[in-house]
């Protein structure tokens, strides 16, 4: 922790500021250990003052011991005042505008003597940057996702049994997460069976899902907070069509095409391109219509955004997933997803589940 706090007072004279205020619990949690979902940290050249109710007590001193960080914890109602105190002498304190109401941010206004100076996405981009206890977290929750995987095929595969809805199998995979050791799914489930596939962000309802559907499942397992991510499309009752099998080899080509681009020093939009141009190629390219893919960590979708729109550059460290898919009203949705580690010779997956609409476990 205390390097990456490191890091964060190593912008502060870029950001031309004295202190940073931290008001994003994800942020927080980062930066400090802390986990609650209410609290503040005022980080300048010397000191972390932790801010949080006393609903927190326990909880903030156990977990800025744990993750080494030394803080000044303050147990309060009023963080303005103690902001006030511990703000002396600060002429500029950089804040978290994409984090702070405008309500909120008048509290500091009128507690803090020094000037507030706006700032965007700084610890985000810090938080791109994985290290090896963030990577191996990550990989743990794939690990977990990847053994529900294994468990759901049993159920939706050749012994699809009458009346299996989507809400079940999203319900089964949740449980084969935790019992695995999730601490919760990273987000919530999907599973997106026939027409509804068609909505790349479905929900799982009480459609009974039949023999010869395409099924999209989009799950993930948290672990210590960090959550993974991964996709994969079967055919219910294992038996596609020759028309779902030649959609869904474009999609998977597309993907391997993606995840082979993915490298240190490669711009982000070149993944992007690389699975787009495979699809338009196909004359699938309408149908792929969501960005191609975005950074994991404590939060399920995290920068970098991978899409037509990117102009960053890949980095070592960074962990990304690759995830085109194509949506038809009369088929539904095809969507391959794989989360990644970027490395200097290409990239580590961390999501190992057989991929095929009929996937063959080994
Ligand atoms: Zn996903
Ligand atoms: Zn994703």
């Amino acid at each position: 922790m205390s390097a990456r706090v490191g890091r964060l007072r190593q912008l502060l004279g870029t950001l031309g500021a004295d202190a940073f205020l931290v008001a994003s619990a994800h942020n927080l949690r980062y930066l400090t250990g802390f986990s609650g979902s209410n609290g503040l940290a005022l980080i300048d050249e010397s000191r972390i003052v932790l801010v949080t109710d006393a609903r927190y007590r326990i909880q903030a001193g156990l977990e800025t011991e744990a993750a080494g960080s030394r803080v000044e914890l303050h147990i309060t109602n009023d963080p303005g005042a103690v902001l006030s105190t511990a703000g002396r002498g600060l002429a500029r304190i950089a804040f978290e505008a994409e984090h702070v109401t405008v309500a909120r941010r008048e509290v500091f206004a009128e507690g803090i003597a020094g000037e507030l100076v706006p700032t965007v996405d700084v610890v985000e981009r810090l938080r791109q940057d994985k290290d090896p206890h963030e990577i191996e977290l990550l990989s743990t929750a794939a690990g977990i996702a990847d053994d529900a995987f294994t468990a759901i095929w049993d159920l939706l595969g050749e012994k699809l049994p009458n009346g299996l809805t989507e809400r079940r199998v999203a319900a089964e995979l949740d449980h084969m997460m935790r019992l695995g050791g999730a601490d919760a799914p990273s987000f919530d489930t999907i599973v997106a069976s026939g027409p509804n596939g068609a909505k790349p962000h479905a929900r799982p309802g009480d459609r009974v899902i039949q023999k010869g559907d395409l099924v999209v499942l989009d799950f993930g397992a948290r672990v210590d907070g960090y959550g993974s991510d991964m996709t994969r499309t079967v055919s219910a009752g294992a038996c596609p069509s020759d028309r779902q099998l030649e959609l869904y080899d474009a999609v998977l080509t597309a993907q391997r095409a993606g995840v082979a681009t993915v490298a240190d020093g490669v711009p982000e939009l070149a993944v992007d391109r690389a699975c787009r141009n495979l699809l338009t190629d196909r004359g699938l390219g309408e149908a792929f219509s969501h960005g191609t893919g975005h950074g994991i960590g404590l939060q399920i979708h995290e920068s970098p955004i991978l899409s037509t729109r990117s102009v960053g550059i890949l980095r070592s460290g960074l962990v990304i997933t690759v995830e085109p898919g194509i949506y038809l009203p009369d088929i539904g949705g095809i969507r391959v997803e794989d989360s990644v580690v970027v490395s200097s010779s290409g990239c580590t997956p961390i999501t190992h589940s057989p991929k095929g609409l009929v996937p063959a476990f080994s």
